[in-house]
């Protein structure tokens, strides 16, 4: 069964290759990637998948389903990129496309034509009657930025599920174990009076100062945070540029994150009371509106064990010469990096292994599969893969499409994202995929047990990290 999912992802590599390598040129932002879904919808619609779009009023948010009946498994696919960080393809000095223009900084050309290429082969056993159950492929949109699944998980997608598989393009080859920050991204808006700063300052509001002080006061917020808490910020506007004028406007953006939405959403509510004090110490009115949220992720150790046995089972990418010399010249080009793994720095033997596989750390790409480690370790970042995991058994890894410690978001990432290092990777993380979900469409009692560890740990219930009203806007 696997060797003939294997076979067919191999015969569409052409395909899968090109759709990616065009999404990676399209390189849309966050809610705008119009041309990248009309190139999903295309071939999902040619490939016999029913497609639905304009999922929750999103228009680059869609999905392909196929088959019929139970089980109900889902693969999700990504495709929006990063501003500021357009780079040619392959080369291995910092050389924009364009200067100032848009780059796939994430790998997200390559994780949704993987997601994809999953699909497409467990369509083709269905079709053959070698599988039954229905392959839904998401297109979710947004996630720099946005959180799209999340308003999918809030709008009721994923729930009807059995189970939900993914993957994220990376420096290793790896089951992504433990769980992560919720966040909460928050638009402040101070408005004042203008005035001339000399002339008749007392006339005048400044919301440019009720800006700082925000800021001052939630620096003081930040000793007293539960553990796990993080704030950031960014200044969205200054209300201009002339300091011999009031400023009547000034805006702020503000991430708060904690170890789950209900502690998020109770820091913010500190944050927010911050805000109304900046407001009335300075006579000026505050408002805002949330930009998005996403969840802490429950992570489930049947599916990660699942994954973990196809990762060692399908077969590795071997690199070509010219593929590991370019990834040795790529690396070269940041610093001195740690050695690679979620867990090789808290544990000895995954710290031996890695150091054995890598020669130190030295070799350029990670041409090998991470030990699986049932650990619960807790990342600080965010991810609205988090909100799926609330209502279906979900789990993810990561697969080799970049050199050894190549930072994320970075022009690095864009070279390598058209190359055949990172098509490799695409290939063999639709294998893992493919071979994932045949199993969970054969092996009911794998997933009664998934289902089982998911009824424990989201017991709790889901608590959407956006209220029901708010609408997905690009930034
Ligand atoms: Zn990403």
């Amino acid at each position: 069964m696997k060797q003939a999912l294997y076979h067919i992802i191999d015969t569409k590599a052409d395909l899968l290759t090109s759709l990616s390598d065009k999404i990676w040129d399209y390189a849309e932002l966050s809610l705008l990637e119009y041309k990248s879904t009309a190139a999903y919808v295309q071939i999902l619609r040619e490939e016999g998948f029913t497609v639905e779009e304009n999922l929750c009023g999103i228009p680059t948010a869609f999905s392909g389903s196929f088959g019929s009946g139970s089980p109900r498994i889902g693969i999700l696919g990504e495709y929006d990129a990063l501003s500021g960080l357009s780079q040619k393809a392959g080369a291995t000095e910092y050389s924009p496309l364009t200067e100032g223009g848009c780059g796939q900084g994430c790998g997200h050309n390559l994780l949704g034509a993987a997601s994809l290429g999953a699909a497409i082969a467990i369509k083709e056993a269905i079709a053959a009657g070698q599988l039954s159950g229905t392959v839904i492929f998401y297109g979710c949109p947004g996630e720099e930025g946005c959180a799209g699944k999340t308003f999918m998980a809030r709008d009721g997608l994923f729930r009807d599920l059995d189970a939900a598989l993914t993957w994220h393009p990376g420096d290793t080859n790896e089951v992504t174990v433990g769980t992560n920050a919720a966040c909460i991204q928050m638009a402040y808006s101070f408005q004042g009076r203008a005035a001339h700063a000399a002339g008749n300052p007392w006339t005048g509001r400044s919301a440019l100062d009720a800006a700082e002080l925000m800021n001052i006061g939630v620096q003081f917020l930040r000793e007293h945070m539960p553990p796990k808490s993080s704030i950031h910020y960014s200044i969205s506007d200054t209300g201009g540029l002339s300091p011999n004028v009031v400023q009547p406007t000034a805006g702020l953006i503000y991430m708060v994150r904690s170890a789950n939405v209900r502690a998020a959403k109770a820091l913010l509510e500190r944050v927010n009371n911050i805000a109304k004090g900046a407001a009335q110490m300075t006579d000026t009115t505050v408002s805002w509106r949330q930009i998005d949220g996403t969840s802490d992720t429950l992570s489930n150790t049947v599916l990660e064990a699942l994954l973990y046995k196809n990762l060692q089972e399908a077969p590795l990418p071997v690199y070509t010469e010219e593929e590991v010399a370019y990834a040795a010249a790529l690396k070269a080009t940041f610093p001195e990096s740690r050695l690679p793994g979620d867990l090789t720095e808290d544990n000895p033997q995954v710290k031996q292994f890695v150091l054995e596989k890598t020669q130190g750390g030295t070799r350029p790409l990670n041409d090998f599969v991470m030990p699986y480690v049932s650990a619960s370790p807790f990342s600080p970042g965010s991810t609205d893969v988090g909100d799926v995991s609330w209502l279906t058994p979900t789990a993810q890894f990561n697969a080799v499409t970049i050199p050894s410690g190549t930072p994320g978001h970075s022009w690095q990432t864009v070279s390598c994202g058209r190359t055949g290092i990172a098509h490799k990777g695409m290939l063999y993380a639709a294998k893992v995929l493919a071979a994932s979900v045949s199993e969970l469409m054969t092996d009911e009692a794998l997933l009664a047990k998934a289902r089982a560890e998911f009824t424990v740990t989201a017991a709790q219930g889901y608590d959407c990290p956006i209220p029901p009203d708010l609408i997905a806007a690009p930034q």
